[in-house]
């Protein structure tokens, strides 16, 4: 089955042959290239915290720090974000270690509090939201659009065809891994997608090992074989205390287990033509 292109005329690479490269400030790139590496906690627990986490990732070699303020979790009675204040956390980490930060919109209400934000993340709840789509279309900030946990490729394409016919080109896909029969992982990782998007699209796409995992000892191999799939990056979770995360712990790696994996990809990124 191919990809219907007619559906995504600014997404599809024969809009635009080379590939994009999306600068997120601080000299951060991804695509052309780059092999861009995201870290940091699923969510903002304290300002010790998202500072603490900050500071280890970047040494490691994090280029971007992540940590959700809003979350969505599928219990109403699970921990829900610090919100606000998690905002105001997040930036204190960006103006202490220099590192961009990529945080989640669940309302467009919210946007006024992402002003100093990097990057906007879409997550995978949010991947059909059109109305939020259409309305980060209008901004002018860079997007990270993860793939629905039941959405195919088609669809993530035509969800980033929503924000760039507002006129924000400025978007990265991002594969989480998708639902199926399987029940031994978190999700199904479908690297096989990330071939098929960059012969697609000129956008970046990137592979988040830790929710399509779920299991914090598959991140690593999962993160060489996103490289080795020619991704143009990852996004990781990583905490210092994981048994006691607020949220999915099971799935987040310790600082030092971070930086084993950079240390890794670093060895490979010569022999798959990436720069890291
Ligand atoms: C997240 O990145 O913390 C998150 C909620 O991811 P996803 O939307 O992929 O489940
Ligand atoms: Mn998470």
């Amino acid at each position: 089955m191919e990809l219907k292109e007619k559906a995504f005329k600014s997404v599809s690479r024969k809009a635009h042959p080379e590939d994009t490269v999306i600068d997120i400030g601080g000299g951060v790139k991804f695509g052309g290239g780059n092999f861009t590496v995201i870290a940091g906690p699923c969510s903002v627990e304290s300002e010790e915290q998202i500072v603490g986490i900050a500071k280890s990732v970047k040494k490691s070699g994090a280029r971007a720090l992540r940590g959700g303020a809003f979350k969505p979790r599928s219990s109403p009675y699970a921990f829900q974000g610090l919100k606000a204040l998690g905002m105001d956390y997040l930036l204190e980490a960006k103006r202490e270690t220099g590192l961009p930060i990529v945080t989640e919109i669940l309302n467009i209400a919210h946007l006024s509090l992402f002003r100093d934000v990097d990057v906007i993340q879409v997550g995978a709840r949010n991947m059909q939201n059109f109305e939020l789509l259409k309305e980060l279309g209008k901004t002018d900030k860079p997007i990270l659009l993860k793939r629905g946990l039941a959405n195919t490729l088609q669809e993530l394409m035509m969800s980033a065809e929503y924000i760039m016919s507002e006129g924000n080109a400025r978007v990265i896909l991002c594969e989480r891994g998708i639902r199926t029969f399987e029940g031994v992982t978190r999700n199904t990782l479908d690297l096989s997608c990330i071939p098929i998007i960059k012969e697609a699209t000129h956008l970046p796409v990137i592979v988040d090992p830790s929710h399509s995992t779920g299991i914090a000892r598959l991140v690593a191999p999962m993160s060489y074989a996103s490289m080795a799939a020619g991704a143009d990056g990852l996004i990781i979770e990583v905490h210092n205390d994981p048994e006691n995360a607020l949220c999915d712990g099971d799935q987040s790696i310790l600082p030092a287990e971070f930086d084993f994996i950079t240390q890794k990809l670093k060895m490979m990124a010569g022999l798959f033509d990436k720069k890291l």
